[in-house]
């Protein structure tokens, strides 16, 4: 499960209108990039979806229930950021580990579930290792890691890439397709990049200063653009 309705969602710092009320339908599985240039309310969005960010008006609903007033924890939702935090002292598998280990699991299944979870990203022979011995895109694999551990039905991605080479990049986004193709799960991906959004979205929602310009498929956009913003947006990749 993972179905998102937002409905009429706004959001104000103090006397600052940051997002203006937005309808939005996220089905079950889709992979969804929320793109825009910077400033436009992307990672606003998607804090008030995760609950690190209170909603001002309007509701979220996922899958059915209104979860408005529902703590992060509770919500079924893991995010990765553009910064992650590893433990410097603690090795890849503990690194993983950490949100089982919070919710004092059993052993066994923290044994699984890391194990698992190194696999999908091709972790298992650099468990041991520090993160100081691994290199950024290793880095970036164990902080997704963590969120998968904990198999959220819904997994929120702001800008994860945009502290990589553009090399790794191109290999971290095939192997997020493939982490998508494998969990089946609800993602929401952030991006400013449109060909980060062009290749790896199911659906694109193009943001513009706090609103949605467009929301469709990535041959929608580009065939059939609502507007001038869209047109440029998706049509000028720099
Ligand atoms: P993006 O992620 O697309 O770059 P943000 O969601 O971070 O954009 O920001 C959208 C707008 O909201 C910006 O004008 C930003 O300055 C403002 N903003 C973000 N967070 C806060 C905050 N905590 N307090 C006040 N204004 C904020
Ligand atoms: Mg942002």
């Amino acid at each position: 499960m993972g179905d998102l309705k937002l409905t009429a969602v706004a959001k104000d710092f103090g006397t600052v209108r940051v997002i203006h009320p937005t309808d939005l339908h996220i089905r079950d599985g889709e992979f969804t990039v929320f793109v825009g240039p910077s400033g436009c309310g992307k990672s606003t969005m998607l804090r008030m979806i995760a609950g690190l960010e209170d909603i001002t008006s309007g509701t979220l609903e996922i899958d059915g229930r209104v979860v408005n007033d529902l703590p992060p924890s509770r919500r079924g939702i893991a995010m990765v950021f553009q910064s992650y935090a590893l433990y410097p002292h603690m090795d890849v598998f503990e690194n993983i580990a950490f949100p089982l280990r919070v919710e004092r699991r059993p052993e066994a299944e923290v044994r699984q579930k890391v194990q698992a979870a190194a696999e999908v990203l091709k972790l298992t022979e650099r468990l041991k290792h520090k993160p100081g011995e691994l290199s950024g895109g290793q880095r970036q694999r164990v902080a997704i890691g963590r969120a998968i551990v904990r198999e959220p039905s819904v997994f929120l991605f702001d800008e994860p890439l945009s502290n990589l080479d553009a090399a790794l990049r191109g290999d971290m986004r095939v192997e997020l397709s493939r982490l998508h193709m494998r969990l089946a799960n609800t993602m929401i991906y952030v991006t400013h990049d449109q060909v980060e959004a062009m290749t790896m979205a199911d659906r694109i929602v193009v943001l513009n200063a706090g609103r949605v310009e467009q929301s469709g498929t990535p041959l929608e956009l580009f065939h059939r653009p609502a507007n001038r913003f869209v047109a440029g947006f998706i049509g000028n990749p720099n």
